[in-house]
């Protein structure tokens, strides 16, 4: 793998980045010590943030951007040395996921070179975190059905309508959204992408509490909030083509993570758990252990080739769904292994007692693995559909115009 990086950089550079990223992250990436329900508390995300300005700072974050727009200015060959170094330490940003590895892209992307300038470098250095705006009740797997509206009025978008699942907005600075720009256009055209501020005013930010505890996700309403023009990602009535593209961004962030190299950290966590409780050597939970261990394994190496695609140019494409797939099919097998070496504490425990929270905890986000970032079925529709070449699900909809629909909320309205 490195024989790349050092036939593109030659050995001494490849070397040298290697041995500075190698020291940062000696020093500095040290781990995060979670506690309580929700392991993306408001102490998690600030640690994240704390640690990304460090980065930042060393001249380390963003490193395939301009300098200009607060990148490190390097090559995707620096980028792969970072990611091999990273993947070998504990992730210190997991909590940046949707920032850096969905907005930011998008950002750079598509973004004006106004708006590049404006918000890029604050991204890159987490001083400020970013979300996404998709989902609303009654659009999910089918979001082209949204029904946020952004009306233009003189020099501002004014954006009524309501999101839902947004993860961590109640931390976020900005957020990108979709909304409904046309309803004359048939539902996958007159479609927008915006930046918007998540404290001006009119944004109101509603928790969801969660089975396991936590409040990492909210509802967001949104009443005549306003803002710039020019805040409007991309063509107007062309935010389907720039949501793809993002989802793309986000099956990939999910599947491959920000790290590089092949990677078991749930078969290592459990292979130690199953140890320590005496259960290693039971056939049935050293079966399930090697599965897992194939599973991440193979995950990693869809992963390093998704990279690849990245790296020689492409935007990712419709392969980004297997790493994403996956990561559900780990998740699933690693809540099965849990149950079964923890036992009872698997799904109970006394508060402060023992560990048992969190493996029970474990078990009951693990169901969220596969709906966050597109369900299982929908990422099997476009595996089906883009990757295999099979025919696509028939749609009776796609050809009328927004405005002669029900959908989303509308189909129980009455
Ligand atoms: C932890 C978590 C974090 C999230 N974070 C965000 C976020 O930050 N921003 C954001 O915008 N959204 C976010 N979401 C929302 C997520 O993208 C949606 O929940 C997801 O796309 C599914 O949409 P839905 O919940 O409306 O379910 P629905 O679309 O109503 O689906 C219900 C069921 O029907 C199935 N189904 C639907 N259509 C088809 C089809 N064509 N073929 C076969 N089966 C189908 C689905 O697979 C599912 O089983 C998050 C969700 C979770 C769980």
């Amino acid at each position: 793998m490195s024989d790349n990086v050092e036939s593109e950089l030659g050995v001494e550079e490849a070397e040298a980045f290697r041995a500075r990223c190698r020291a940062f992250l000696e020093e500095h990436a040290t781990g995060i010590s979670v506690e309580g329900p929700d392991p993306r508390s408001e102490k998690e995300i600030a640690a994240n943030k704390a640690f990304q300005q460090k980065v930042a700072a060393a001249g380390l974050a963003g490193i395939i951007y301009p300098a200009e727009y607060g990148g490190a200015g390097l090559t995707k060959a620096h980028e792969r040395i970072w990611r091999e170094e990273y993947g070998k330490v504990p992730d210190m940003t997991a909590q940046l996921t949707i920032s850096h590895g969905m907005c930011m892209p998008m950002l750079a992307e598509y973004g004006s070179h106004e708006q590049k300038s404006q918000f890029l470098a604050d991204c890159i250095a987490a001083r400020t975190v970013w979300c996404q705006m998709f989902s609303e009740p009654g659009a999910g797997s089918d979001v082209a059905s949204l029904q946020t509206k952004a009306t233009l009025d003189g020099d501002e978008w004014t954006i009524n309508g309501q999101k839902v699942w947004t993860t961590l907005a109640h931390v976020c600075d900005y957020g990108i959204i979709i909304a409904r720009t046309d309803v004359e256009q048939v539902k996958h055209r007159g479609i927008s992408m915006f930046i918007v501020d998540m404290k001006a005013p009119g944004v109101e930010i509603r928790a969801i509490n969660q089975i396991d505890g936590g409040k990492h996700f909210n509802e967001i309403f949104f009443t005549d909030v306003r803002i710039p023009k020019s805040w409007q990602v991309g063509p107007l009535n062309e935010g389907w083509r720039l949501a793809t593209a993002m989802l793309m961004y986000e099956r990939v962030a999910i599947g491959t993570g920000s790290k590089s190299g092949v990677s078991t950290p749930t078969y290592k966590y459990l292979a130690g758990e199953a140890t320590r409780r005496g259960v290693i050597t039971d056939p049935v939970v050293r079966q399930d252990l090697m599965r897992l261990y194939t599973e991440e394994t193979t995950k990693s190496l869809v992963a390093m080739r998704t990279r690849a695609e990245l790296k020689s140019g492409k935007t990712p494409g419709p392969g980004g769904s297997l790493g994403k797939l996956h990561t559900a099919v780990i998740a699933k097998l690693a809540r099965r292994i849990t149950l079964g070496i923890a036992g009872p504490a698997g799904v109970a425990w006394e508060e402060g007692v023992g560990d048992g929270d969190k493996h029970a905890r474990s078990v009951l986000r693990s169901f969220s693995a596969t709906i966050a970032g597109g369900t299982d079925e929908i990422q099997k529709n476009i595996i089906g559909d883009r990757v295999l070449g099979l025919p696509r699900d028939i749609a009776t909809d796609i050809d009328v115009p927004f405005k002669d629909l029900r959908v989303g909320t509308q189909k129980s309205a009455g």
